[in-house]
């Protein structure tokens, strides 16, 4: 049996949102499901992480390495805010 968190058995890692702070388990699927058919929960979620060298804009950056872990929901809410701006995300399939 897994730890206990929110009333749901986890087993294996957990990880959690950074911007909202939930689990990264889809909302999609249920305790039962979990428990019953995969026998985990599964994480879904994106990582996005760099470090700055020593001639980054702002000095006070220099070597510092930062790291955001974000559900799906909230990855939606960057991605819209980077297409915002004029960004793009560059998406492939990494079964192709
Ligand atoms: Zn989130």
């Amino acid at each position: 049996m897994g730890r206990k968190i929110e009333g749901l058995y986890y087993r294996g890692k957990i990880v959690f949102c950074d911007i909202c702070k939930k689990s990264c388990r889809p909302l999609s699927l249920t305790d039962e499901y979990c428990e019953e058919v995969l026998g985990f929960d599964p994480m879904e979620y994106m990582t996005m992480k760099d470090s700055w060298g020593y001639f980054s804009e702002n000095p006070n950056r220099d070597t510092e390495v930062h790291k955001c872990v974000m559900c799906q929901p909230c990855y939606e809410k960057v991605k819209g805010f980077i297409e915002s701006l004029g960004g793009k995300i560059n998406i492939s399939n990494y079964l192709l």
